[in-house]
């Protein structure tokens, strides 16, 4: 059997302190997760059972990247996200077992287009091209369970040069990562490889070509990501 074309290679993120890297499935997000944001979004916080979107697997982009800013909108906004990575696939995933299928942790930024995204909402339709456009998904180094832990609390920062615009904690997650992780996985078999994206708090707004954006979760690090010119 020959491809008809070359195969895509392989999307992968960065381990912390290692050449190594993780091969990326799919990418799984989560809305409305902290309070705060649901409502500066028009909505009202609720424990209804929660929704999921998905980038592709190669939307991902390393920290201290350059991104051109994306086609077809006007406003393109920076989410500050704690990104959990799965290294033991199951289904059926009860909560008290969930955080054994995670292999690690990072910092992680839900690229918007949120015209796009507000406009597709609005109308009952897909959020794909708000969400899942190319280059969507910066994603920092790695933290592996065996030296982080497992971080349920703790700040989740996210600055554009240098203003501090999302401050929030861990803590305020609507939904837990082993909350997530069970309910995903009752829904779809999770795999080695898949990320949750598991929401960002309040503050979102938008970036312009020039801008600099870091996110930063205590005991994670950060991730840096430049806006470049119009693609
Ligand atoms: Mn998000």
């Amino acid at each position: 059997m020959a491809f008809a074309f070359d195969p895509h290679p392989t999307p992968t993120v960065a381990i912390a302190g290692s050449t190594d890297r993780i091969p990326v499935r799919r990418i799984f997000c989560i809305g409305r997760n902290y309070a705060a944001h649901a409502r500066e979004m028009g909505k009202d916080p609720d424990r209804d059972p929660p929704f999921f979107f998905l980038k592709p697997a190669d939307a991902v982009v390393d920290d201290g990247a350059t991104l051109p800013y994306p086609p077809q909108t006007e406003n393109f906004h920076h989410e500050a996200e704690l990104v959990a990575v799965i290294g033991t696939g199951g289904r059926n995933i009860a909560e008290g077992e969930a955080l054994g299928h995670v292999w690690g942790y990072a910092v992680g930024n839900d690229l918007t287009r949120r015209d796009l995204q507000l406009k597709a909402r609005d109308q009952g339709r897909p959020w794909d091209l708000g969400k899942g456009f190319d280059r969507s998904a910066p994603i920092a180094p790695v933290h592996p369970v065996s030296k982080v832990g497992h971080p349920a609390t703790g700040a989740i920062r996210l600055t554009v040069n240098g203003e501090v615009r999302q401050d929030a904690d861990l803590a305020e997650l609507i939904w837990s990562v082993p909350e997530m992780i069970s309910i995903l996985s009752h829904s779809m078999e999770l795999k080695p490889g898949d990320l949750i994206m598991t929401g960002t708090p309040a503050g979102v707004g938008p970036l312009v070509p020039g801008d600099v954006c870091v996110v930063s979760i205590e005991g994670l690090g950060d991730l840096t990501t430049t806006i470049g010119p119009r693609a």
